[in-house]
């Protein structure tokens, strides 16, 4: 009668708590440039949320977007024309 119970297993370690991936989180808030504290998801100056930035479309870097693209546009088109003005006078001119 000295049968001992056998060894419990180990038990199953806890899973993970589950909850949106933190992933490429801005350090600093793009709204107020406050810090971003770390696994916040929120900006504790004006309230941005950070999660919801990430989940949506990257805002577009460098590019050309609005008022500034057509005035880029313009300057090229009147530029083309120009030039090519400047051409056919040169042209007529000889
Ligand atoms: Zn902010």
């Amino acid at each position: 009668m000295d049968s001992q119970p056998p060894p419990s297993p180990a038990p199953p370690p806890p899973p993970v708590a589950p909850g949106p991936a933190i992933t490429n989180l801005p350090s600093t808030c793009p709204v107020c440039g406050e810090a971003r504290e770390e696994d916040a998801q929120f900006c504790q100056a004006c309230g941005h949320n950070f999660v919801g930035e990430a989940d949506a479309a990257p805002p577009p870097t460098g590019g050309l977007r609005g008022p500034l693209l057509w005035v880029v546009v313009l300057f090229w088109a009147l530029l083309a024309i120009g030039g090519l003005y400047w051409l056919y006078t040169a042209f007529y001119s000889l």
